[in-house]
């Protein structure tokens, strides 16, 4: 026996020799031209399917138009939205044109933002990634251990990348994440310590494989539960990487590096008004490297920007001017009852000042809408009436013995 089919029958469809007119003839089989033609169809379409998604799906716009994009989401942080848009349009520039001067490789631009919570920089994320229609993931870099110790490897960061792109791995190689709090895996200190550092600079070195562009084997359920489970290589060269962290306590970096530069050569004056003004505009690589992270991570994180802390101003721009502000979701929950919401000026001033109060930005606004509106939202749809005006004297009768306000009080 030789192990050949001998039956003179296309292993495919089945056919006999007679009933074709050409029969190629394998190791271990036959296949038919019928079938050679079929299966040729099924490559072109399976191509051409991936070219459509490279092409199409994402939607390349211009920096100026991904700005105004994001204006509609996010209120201020001008520089950060200029430099994000350079950085999203040159990063995605790069996956749908291809270049015949294949010695200029246009390199990824990850993007690092450093600013205070709740000031938008998760929000700067996601709507970037809403606008491109690519997956989308958030993870917390405090969660991420290296391998071996409790805590989630740094793999399972693309295993939910994975599940965002519903197991497309073509789809998810185009993808965007999020590492918040990446200042929390700061080096602590320049003395290594005798254990081993299993939170703060084995991650960082974790994060450069991922952050580099390599292929990585990622664990489709994630984690270390299933250890049967088949690994799925991912190409992360076209992931595009958006850090966060509100680095705390970096201005005081920023001015060491600012006032010894200044010495010298400016007066005392020129520092002070340096200092005056918001730091972070200031901010360099060196002041991230100053406060713990290794420069082959800052070096794979070549685009740097900040936002500004937000005022009072801001806060009350937050609340009714984005595309989906928390008073126009409120509005919208109400008219689904046939009852026309509105809130005074001053109601919506007392909501920002208390936000102000409580330390809480712009993440606060909405707890405190929802101590408001709670009873509102009970009573309303079983009453009978088509408008409804939300006062100064109203907010702060809902307000006033609230859960909120206790917190206030402690
Ligand atoms: P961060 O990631 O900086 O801690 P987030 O982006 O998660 O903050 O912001 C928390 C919430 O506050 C967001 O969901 C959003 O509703 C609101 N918010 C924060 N900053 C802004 C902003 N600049 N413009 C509009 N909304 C904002």
């Amino acid at each position: 026996m030789t192990g050949k089919d001998k039956t003179g029958k296309c292993s495919f469809c089945g056919r006999d020799k007679k009933e074709v007119n050409l029969l190629i003839e394998g190791i271990d089989g036959h296949i038919c031209d019928r079938c050679v033609e079929h299966a040729h169809t099924i490559i072109e379409e399976e191509i051409k399917k991936d070219n459509a998604f490279n092409l199409n799906e994402i939607k390349l716009l211009k920096p100026h138009e991904i700005k105004e994009f994001l204006d509609q989401y996010v209120i201020g942080q001008d520089q950060a939205k200029k430099n994000i848009s350079v950085s999203v349009y040159n990063h995605y520039k790069r996956l749908t044109q291809h270049l015949d001067d294949d010695e200029t490789e246009i390199e990824k631009s990850n993007i690092i933002l450093v600013g205070e919570t709740g000031t938008g920089k998760t929000l700067l994320a996601r709507t970037i990634a809403k606008m491109l229609n690519v997956p989308f993931t958030i993870v917390d870099a405090t969660v991420l251990t290296e391998a071996g110790y409790v805590g989630e490897d740094i793999e399972s960061i693309l295993t939910r990348l994975l599940q965002a792109a519903d197991y497309n791995v073509k789809v998810a190689e185009r993808g965007i994440i999020f590492i918040d709090e990446i200042d929390k895996i700061a080096r602590k200190g320049d003395n290594p310590s005798i254990t081993r550092d299993v939170s703060g600079e084995g991650v960082q070195q974790g994060l450069l494989k991922l952050l580099e562009g390599s292929i990585v084997n990622v664990p489709p359920q994630g984690g270390r539960k299933h250890p049967e489970q088949k690994l799925i290589p991912i190409d992360t060269k076209n992931i595009l990487f958006i850090c966060g962290g509100a680095f705390d306590g970096i201005e005081r970096k920023i001015a060491n590096r600012l006032n010894t530069k200044v010495i010298g050569y400016s007066s005392v004056k020129e520092t002070e008004r340096i200092e005056r003004e918001n730091l972070l505009r200031y901010i360099s690589h060196q002041d991230l490297k100053s406060f713990g992270l290794i420069p082959e991570l800052i070096g794979r994180l070549p685009v740097l920007t900040y936002l500004d802390p937000l005022d009072k101003d801001a806060l009350r721009k937050i609340l009714t001017e984005p595309k989906n502000s928390v008073i126009k979701q409120y509005k919208k929950l109400f008219q689904i009852d046939n009852i026309k919401l509105e809130f005074e000026e001053e109601a919506l001033q007392y909501i920002v000042e208390n936000a102000i109060e409580y330390r809480l930005g712009a993440r606060g606004l909405r707890s405190i809408c929802e101590s408001i509106m709670n009873d509102a939202m009970f009573d309303s749809p079983s009453q009978k009436f088509e408008k409804l005006r939300i006062t100064k004297e109203y907010a702060e009768e809902k307000l006033i013995g609230s859960t909120m306000q206790r917190l206030k009080a402690s």
